[in-house]
Parts: C-alpha cells; sequence; structure tokens
C-alpha cells in the first residue's frame, strides 16, 4: 500500500483528518475538565469561606454592644485580634483554639465600623497597605506580594439590631491557585503528548481501515491483467492465422475452410470468456435479477449425465449418477444456473479425470439441505492448491488447463451461482486419488411453489 502513491495520498489525508478531529476534541476535553475542577474548587472555598464567616457573624452579633465598639469578650472569641489603634503584631502562637485555627492558619478577618474604617484585625492579613473596604459580598483580591486572596464582606449589627459595621473573612488562595497550575502543566504536558499518540493511532487506524480497500483493488488490477492476458491469447491466435492465410498466393477451398474452423474456434473461446466476465460482474454488482422457479434437481443432473455422456465416452471415463433419495429433490432457484453450476463440475471431473476413471454424480437430503457431490478419480488438487481454486482465473496447472478450454473462470462462477442460491460448495481431494466437489443447497417446503407463484404475481401486478 506505501508504494501506491494514490493510497498513500489518501492514508495522509485520512490519518490528518483523524488527527484533528481526535486534537480538537482531547482540548475541547482537557478545557473542560479545567474548567470543571477550577469551577468545583470555587464552590468548595466559597462554601468554606461563608460558613466561617457566619459562624463568626453570629457569635459576634451575639456580643456586640456599641457601634462600632469592641467588648472585651470578643477577645474570647477571636483570641488574637487587634485594634488597628493599639498598632499590634499578631503573635501567632497567641491564637491556639479558635475556628480559624482550626480550618486553617491562612484566614484573617477585618472589622470596619459603620463609616467603613478598619477598626480590628485578626489572622495572616494581606500584605496590602489599603484598608478601604470594599461592599462586594464577594472579592478576589491581590496584595502587594503578588499572593491571591478571596474574601467575603458581611454586615454587622449589635445585641439590640443597630448597625455596628462590618465583618470581612478572606483566606489565600495560594493553595488553590498551585493546585490549579499542576491541572494547567499536566494538560499543556499531557495533551502533546496525547497528540503524538492520537497520530500514531490515526496513522495505524487509517492504514487498518484502507487495507481491505486496497486488497479489493488488487484484486480488481489482477482481475484486469488476468482478463486481457485471457483475451490476447484468442485475439492474438486469429490474427496470426489471418497473417498466415493472407500469405498464402492460392488459397484453396479446403485450406480456407480450415482457416475458417480455427478463427471460429478462437472466437467462441473469446465469446464463452467474454460472456463469464460479464456474467461475474453482473454477480458483483448485484445486477443480476434471477427468475426464480422450483428446479428438481433429480432432473437437471439426469439431463447433465446425459448431455455429457458423449463427452466422457471419448475421453474413456465412466460417467453416472447415484441418487440416494427416492422422491425428487426441488430447490428454488434459477435453472440456467443451476445447470452452469453443475455443468461445470461435471466437465471439470471429466476432463481431470485419466482414462478409464470415474466420475459419479450423487444427490442425496440432509437436515432438509440437498447434497449434490461430484467424485471423480482424476489427478485430485494438492493440499496448497485447495484454497485458491474458486479464485478468478486460478489454474492449478495452466499448460494442462489451458489445453482443456479453461480459463480459470469456471470454479468461480460455481461459487457465486452457490452462494446466490445460499448454499455452499467444499471441495475435498487428494493427489492421484481423485477430488470431490460437495454443493448444498436449502430445500424448499411444499408451500414453495405457491410462495413463488404468489412472488411472481406481486412482481407482475408491481410492473403493469
Ligand atoms: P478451468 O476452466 O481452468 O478448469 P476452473 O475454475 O474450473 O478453471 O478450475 C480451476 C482449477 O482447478 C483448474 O485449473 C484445475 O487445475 C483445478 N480443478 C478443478 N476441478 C478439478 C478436478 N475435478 N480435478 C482436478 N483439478 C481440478
Amino acid at each position: 500500500m506505501n508504494q501506491n502513491q494514490l493510497f498513500q495520498r489518501t492514508r495522509i489525508r485520512l490519518a490528518l483528518c483523524y488527527a484533528v478531529v481526535m486534537g480538537l476534541i482531547l482540548t475541547t476535553c482537557g478545557f473542560g475538565l479545567y474548567t470543571a475542577i477550577f469551577h468545583a474548587h470555587s464552590i468548595a472555598l466559597d462554601r468554606e469561606l461563608e460558613f466561617v464567616a457566619n459562624t463568626l457573624h453570629n457569635n459576634l452579633e451575639s456580643k456586640l454592644e456599641q457601634p462600632g465598639k469592641l467588648t472585651p469578650i470578643v477577645k474570647e472569641l477571636l483570641p488574637n485580634i487587634c485594634l488597628i489603634k493599639t498598632n499590634c503584631i499578631s503573635p501567632k502562637s497567641s491564637y491556639q483554639s479558635h475556628i480559624l485555627n482550626v480550618l486553617n492558619q491562612s484566614y484573617y478577618v477585618r472589622l470596619f465600623d459603620n463609616s467603613e474604617y478598619l477598626i480590628a484585625i485578626a489572622g495572616s492579613l494581606p500584605q496590602t497597605k489599603s484598608s478601604v473596604l470594599n461592599k462586594k459580598r464577594w472579592e478576589t483580591i491581590e496584595d502587594d506580594a503578588g499572593n491571591f486572596y478571596h474574601q467575603i464582606s458581611l454586615s454587622l449589627h449589635t445585641k439590640d439590631n443597630r448597625d455596628w459595621g462590618y465583618l470581612q473573612v478572606g483566606r489565600n488562595i495560594a493553595d488553590v491557585n498551585s493546585y490549579m497550575d499542576a491541572v494547567k502543566l499536566s494538560l499543556v504536558v499531557g495533551l502533546p503528548i496525547a497528540m503524538m499518540m492520537v497520530a500514531g493511532a490515526s496513522w495505524w487506524l487509517a492504514g487498518y481501515s484502507m487495507r481491505p480497500i486496497y486488497q479489493s483493488y488488487r484484486q480488481i488490477q489482477q482481475f484486469t491483467a488476468d482478463a486481457a492476458h485471457e483475451l490476447r491469447t484468442p485475439l492474438a491466435a486469429t490474427q496470426a492465422t489471418i497473417d498466415s492465410a493472407l500469405l498464402m498466393p492460392d488459397l484453396d477451398i479446403k485450406e480456407a475452410w480450415d482457416i475458417l474452423a480455427t478463427i471460429k474456434r478462437q472466437n467462441q473461446r473469446l465469446t464463452s470468456l467474454v460472456v463469464d466476465l460479464l456474467m461475474l460482474s453482473r454477480f458483483d454488482r448485484k445486477s443480476i435479477s434471477l427468475a426464480q422457479e422450483l428446479c428438481c434437481l433429480n432432473d437437471i443432473i439426469n439431463d447433465l449425465i446425459e448431455e455429457f455422456a458423449a463427452m466422457a465416452i471419448s475421453a474413456k471415463v465412466m460417467l453416472k449418477s447415484e441418487f440416494h433419495v427416492h422422491k425428487d429433490v426441488n430447490i428454488v432457484g434459477n435453472s440456467e444456473q443451476l445447470y452452469r453450476l453443475f455443468s461445470n463440475l461435471i466437465v471439470n471431473a471429466i476432463q481431470y479425470t485419466l482414462p478409464s476413471g470415474k466420475v459419479t454424480v450423487i444427490l442425496d437430503i440432509c437436515d432438509s439441505n440437498a447434497i449434490i457431490q461430484v467424485q471423480d478419480t482424476g489427478i485430485g488438487i494438492p493440499k496448497n492448491e485447495l484454497s485458491h481454486i474458486f479464485d478468478r482465473f486460478y489454474r492449478v496447472n495452466s499448460d494442462r488447463s489451458r489445453h482443456t478450454g479453461g480459463s480459470g473462470l469456471g470454479l468461480a462462477i460455481a461459487k457465486i451461482i452457490v452462494l446466490s442460491h445460499h448454499g455452499s460448495l467444499e471441495v475435498k481431494s487428494k493427489v492421484g486419488q481423485g477430488s470431490t466437489f460437495t454443493v448444498t443447497l436449502p430445500v424448499q417446503d411444499c408451500d414453495s411453489e405457491l410462495h413463488i407463484r404468489l412472488n411472481n404475481l406481486y412482481k407482475f401486478s408491481k410492473n403493469i
């Protein structure tokens, strides 16, 4: 396949298309995965912050008395709270059992009075000089050191429901960001690796899916070459006969008859070859619509034994039939094709059997199948050739086959006739002992004739 430019180009195009489509799908999935993970983390972070802020908010509100004033009891709740006026630096060891500490040490709390002035702080605060309150409920900020924080702001009330000020609870989100960076990095590194694997797989898949097409392309090429070769032989023979006739100055009537007989023989060979080729191509295109009828196999076999009796006598071969059933065996099929099938097998059997040999056509029934065997005591077929003899133009021994007038299409045609009748064709052979070709065809029940008639009637009414 790699030597053929057309197939090579198609394979590259197919592999590229696969790779591009898969690449787009993978990139979309990667982006979707990143967004989903980010979304899940944001929601978890918001919930956590909201929980901490609400807990603190409810606890504080139950203790606050004067707007903008912190009661000493608040110290119990937030041990490390620091009033801005006192300019304190929060000692980290001083808060051991607080809710913020239990969760993690990246939390901070800020308290603003009603005039949005920062009055107290607690926890790991952002390194920023700005102490302005942003009243947005949710906010993500970046401090002067480049750290990111996520915070929530809630309004605070005193015990007697007067406005006290605002509570802001926030958290350093470096852990979330570093996790998301790790996800991003694995996607950025993983996607090109996945793309390379996809490209390799695409190349292999394109080759794999094109293999049957390439095989049938090769078969067609081989078939065309074989057909041309077979057609050339009789054409060349005719040409040579005509050329030699033209060279004869005084052609007498007997010589002219001989020449015409040669040309006629070659013409017949050509005609039968073209008919066979046409038939095969029609079967291939399934454009052949066979008239179906009830065919009696006993009659067909008897007719053929009679027809080929003279041929068998001249080949000094004994030709006979054996019916192992004592009733008529009927199948639905095309009688013309069935005659062709069995005559191909019988002619082969006679042609490939030496004088004083025997050819027997046996008819039997087994499991509602008609079994027809064409047995001969002929030259047989080597084991390694058995799988090829049904191939088009295949001949075991070309010289001998050509001598018998065979073109190597007989068994190929026999096979497709059997298949078109939903049957099977098998061969057993031993070199020097003979061959047995077994045809199995489904036998029809009593309703078949009625069925065929109704079918024909239906087709006829459709045509009107
Ligand atoms: P051909 O027209 O050359 O006989 P077929 O397709 O009928 O072509 O057969 C293919 C090949 O199978 C033949 O060339 C022949 O060598 C072999 N063959 C077919 N039938 C027999 C047989 N009964 N005994 C031995 N060889 C056979």
